[in-house]
């Protein structure tokens, strides 16, 4: 059998290197045709050339004359910059790996499918931004969407399609990151240290936060809606520290299927990559008998409103979800850079859903990339005038200046 050729949208980042991972170890199977990355060029010229990658694409033109010298000796094709990225995408694979972090992936992924087989997508803001349409023109374009996202990943699996009105509920697991003991006022200051230190998953920045506020879970009930088509009251949360099960489906006759594993992204990973087939891992592989303790228990929305706030923009529509999920890339990057304290994250978001500008149309990317726009604008206009600056932070700044 000919091997499937793959295009890994973000492969230096902890998605696209566990992809990468995979197909070093199934290389039978898979071939590398197009890699890209926003800047680590030092990696992306490394993968390339372990991978035998026919194409890169760097999205920092700054950094094309050092990918040149690096691949100099190579006839790896070399592209730089946005729009590059969309080009690069026209060519079809079969697999695409959606792995970008944040609204940046949502225009690739838009040419993906309509270009190849299948797209397998870890990168959950567009489809929380822009799922109506993503999921729309992959029917169009007869393309299959495979979810990574662990959770969704378990319930894909679950999910019997033909009994699909018989879905009572799924719920989804949340570790609770690593404040899930500590009291809001207690973690108002968290440092990005702490914050990003996830106790089971290790993952890039803006989803380790996100997981630390459970905004992450929140996006995860909208992406869940979009891939699934279930309404909100049939998504569920429940916080399980070992992160052991992923996913639960409940039908209507009392069935309650569950799907567990190692909390480890190769699993849902090669998954995606092989289904409906199934290879072999290089991951651990969960055993029942080490299963001594698995504990469940209700979200506090007190200690995580991010939760609450994320039904609150599903039920409003698509604006308050582009809206929500653009003020939290915003808040998130800023809390990244020193600027705001941890717990005003959450407070920045609530604000913008609350005074968002309006908009009324959502039908095209043009006028979701423009809404978003406008929206990051907002946000970063109300941490200027009204939450920047932990005076600690600032303190720290100055004499470290
Ligand atoms: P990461 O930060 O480790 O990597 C992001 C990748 O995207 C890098 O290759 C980077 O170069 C690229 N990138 C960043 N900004 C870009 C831009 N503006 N344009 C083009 N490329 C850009 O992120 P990650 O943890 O691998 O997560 C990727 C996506 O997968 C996120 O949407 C995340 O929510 C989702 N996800 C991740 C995990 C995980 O375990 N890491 C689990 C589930 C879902
Ligand atoms: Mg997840």
């Amino acid at each position: 059998m000919s091997r499937q050729s793959l295009h890994i949208l973000g492969s230096t980042g902890s998605v696209g290197q566990q992809t990468l991972d995979l197909i070093k170890l199934h290389a039978d199977k898979f071939s590398v045709h197009t890699l890209t990355a926003q800047s680590n060029i030092e990696l992306l010229a490394e993968q390339a050339v372990t991978h035998k990658a026919s194409r890169v694409v760097v999205g920092d033109e700054s950094k094309c004359e050092e990918l040149k010298k690096r691949l100099s000796n190579t006839d790896i094709d070399i592209l730089a910059g946005r729009e590059a990225l969309m080009t690069a995408m026209e060519t079809p694979a079969d697999i695409v790996m959606g792995a970008i972090s944040g609204f940046a992936g949502l225009e690739p992924l838009f040419v993906a499918v309509q270009h190849s087989r299948r797209v397998a997508i870890a990168n959950k803001e567009p489809l929380v931004a822009a799922g109506h349409l993503l999921m729309d023109l992959a029917d169009k374009h007869n393309t299959e969407i495979l979810p990574v996202d662990s959770e969704h990943n378990a319930v894909f699996q679950l999910f019997e399609k033909e009994n699909a009105s018989k879905v009572a509920a799924i719920t989804l697991t949340a570790s609770g990151g690593p404040f899930r003991d500590r009291a809001p006022e207690d973690i108002e200051n968290a440092t990005v240290e702490e914050a990003v230190a996830h106790p089971n998953w290790s993952m890039g920045a803006k989803i380790s936060v996100d997981s630390a506020t459970l905004m992450n879970k929140g996006l995860e009930v909208i992406e869940a809606h979009v891939l699934f088509n279930l309404s909100s009251e049939k998504i569920k949360v429940v916080i399980h520290p070992q992160s052991t099960v992923h996913a639960f489906v409940t039908y209507v006759d009392g069935s309650v299927l569950a799907h567990l594993g190692a909390p480890d992204m190769r699993v849902p990973i090669l998954h995606a990559l092989t289904y409906p087939d199934r290879a072999d891992t290089n991951a651990p592989v969960l055993d029942p008998v080490d299963l001594s303790t698995l504990s469940f228990r209700p979200v506090d929305s007190k200690q995580f409103p991010a939760l609450d706030l994320c039904y609150r923009a599903l039920k409003e529509g698509v604006g308050a979800r582009i809206a929500l999920n653009a003020a939290n890339e915003v808040a998130v990057h800023a809390f990244l850079g020193c600027e705001i304290a941890f717990g005003r994250i959450v407070e920045i978001c609530t604000r913008v859903l609350d005074e968002k500008p309006a908009q009324d149309s959502f039908e095209s990317l043009v006028s979701i990339i423009k809404y978003d726009k406008s929206i990051r604008d907002f946000t970063r206009q109300l941490i200027e005038s009204e939450f920047q600056q932990v005076p600690d932070m600032s303190s720290k700044k100055e004499s470290i200046a």
